[in-house]
């Protein structure tokens, strides 16, 4: 077992998040059995949240639930549809979560929340109590707003939207498609699971055509008349990929209202096009159990005190990433895990009788146009009672008009990116 107790760097993180105050003082530990802490999710926020409250604090019982065995990560999945990287290589477990960080790790489901009890009921039939509950479920899908659309029709026509057999599968169907086919491709209105991903997806998908099928196309069907980091991407597009991705903004009967699967067409309100492959990402909400916890609004997100990500529904429950409100934050794996960060030392906070403090936090997100070709957004966020906003001057995207050296050099960060990220959280 490593030393958990990290007193530097766990004091120097509260201070610089502004978290709590020091945490020798444990007035509500030490009376008794030790505080526990379940999370539920093992991805981008949750195995953060988890990892870093035993981090923060070791004498807090920690318990991490999550449905698989392996995690395979939303980011770089682009790569493997374009045949850059393996699903191995972005495939994480959580052998360390447990034996080397201290957390007990449960693969089981969650089926109910039972706030008055603070207690979660699993699948597999346990009964695990709790005194503080993060809940980082990432998103679900609202299928009905595609018609002829849904989980069965998704085995065939798939969203690969959440990293895994989905994105195996659509790469299959990649693999499998003769050259001059269509690629139809439908992102989803706002807000969705990473902004800047679709047309990330569209340029690794156009690096496999142009070297394996180049009298393919790609048509992206979207549902908006604007994208993230739109400018980089078209710039990107113009030097590699010219006359291979076609884009229709919903203004220009872009929308995809109906999917026919037999006839492998897509409908807009005027149009039918026939894909040789098809990838619709449908309109998101927060993942399931947060609805059945009665966590989500109206609109089906989590609504969250900014401080500490506690519900403003219910006390003792956390909500972080993807299915929470974090006003201007996106829905990305790297505001996921800065917000567990936030969130893990608030109720490292909270449980020691100590009030969390002002959290700032960031986010980073890389593209890759080519596998050497990189661009970015970065951001800082500062929170006051209307959440999170991003600090004028601070981050930026990065430049359009620049050369090979300066793109190589963001496709190398983003590698970069990712290997810290994911040691950071399952390493
Ligand atoms: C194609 C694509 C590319 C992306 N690229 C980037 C990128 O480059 N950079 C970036 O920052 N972000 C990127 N993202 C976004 C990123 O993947 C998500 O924002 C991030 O995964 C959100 O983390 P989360 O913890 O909210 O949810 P997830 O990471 O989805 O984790 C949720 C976990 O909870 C588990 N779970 C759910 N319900 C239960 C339950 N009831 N019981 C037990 N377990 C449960 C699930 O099995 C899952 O493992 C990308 C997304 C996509 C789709």
């Amino acid at each position: 077992m490593k030393d958990m107790t990290h007193k530097g760097t766990r004091r120097q993180f509260l201070k610089t998040a502004g978290a709590v105050g020091a945490v020798s003082a444990l007035p509500m530990i030490g009376c008794g059995a030790p505080p526990k802490v379940i999370v539920i999710g093992g991805g981008f926020g949750g195995a953060t949240a988890a990892k870093y409250v035993k981090w923060f604090d070791n004498r807090i019982d920690v318990s991490l639930i999550e449905a698989n065995k392996t995690y395979a990560t939303c980011p770089f999945s682009n790569l493997v549809l374009g045949g850059v990287r393996s699903m191995a290589s972005i495939t994480h477990d959580f052998v360390a979560m447990q034996e080397d960080h201290g957390v007990h790790v449960v693969h089981d489901m969650v089926v109910t929340v039972d706030h008055k009890k603070k207690m979660v009921k699993t699948k597999g039939g346990k009964a695990l109590p709790y005194d503080r509950l993060i809940v980082s479920p990432g998103i679900d899908f609202k299928f009905e707003a595609i018609e002829g659309y849904d989980a069965a029709v998704a085995e065939t026509i798939p969203h690969a939207w959440k990293a895994g057999p989905q994105t195996a599968l659509l790469r299959k169907q990649l693999e499998a498609m003769d050259d001059g086919g269509t690629v139809i491709l439908a992102p989803p209105p706002n807000p969705f699971r990473c902004p800047p991903g679709p047309y990330e997806r569209a340029s690794m998908i156009a690096h496999y055509l142009k070297r394996h099928k180049p009298k393919s196309k790609i048509l992206i069907l979207d549902a908006k008349d604007k994208f993230s980091k739109k400018g980089l991407f078209t710039e990107g597009w113009k030097k590699h990929y010219a006359g291979l991705i076609e884009w229709v903004p919903a203004s220009k009967d872009g929308r995809v209202r109906r999917v026919d699967a037999k006839a492998g067409t897509v409908h807009t309100e005027f149009e039918t096009h026939k894909g040789a492959v098809i990838n619709i990402i449908p309109p998101q909400t927060a993942g399931k159990i947060a609805h059945a916890a009665s966590l989500t609004n109206q609109l089906g997100w989590c609504p969250i005190k900014f401080d500490t990500f506690e519900s403003t529904v219910l006390d003792n429950i956390h909500v972080i990433g993807d299915a929470s409100i974090a006003t201007k934050m996106p829905k990305s794996g790297n505001a996921a895990n800065t917000q567990a960060k936030v969130c893990a030392a608030a109720v490292v906070a909270l449980l020691n009788g100590e009030t969390p403090s002002v959290p700032t936090t960031s986010n980073t997100c890389y593209s890759l146009i080519t596998p050497n070709y990189g661009i970015s957004v970065t951001a800082v966020y500062r929170m006051s009672a209307k959440g999170y906003t991003p600090v004028a001057g601070a981050g930026g995207l990065s430049p359009t008009g620049e050369g090979p050296k300066f793109r190589e050099q963001e496709a190398r960060y983003a590698r970069g990116w990712y290997a810290n990220i994911a040691k950071d959280i399952w390493g």
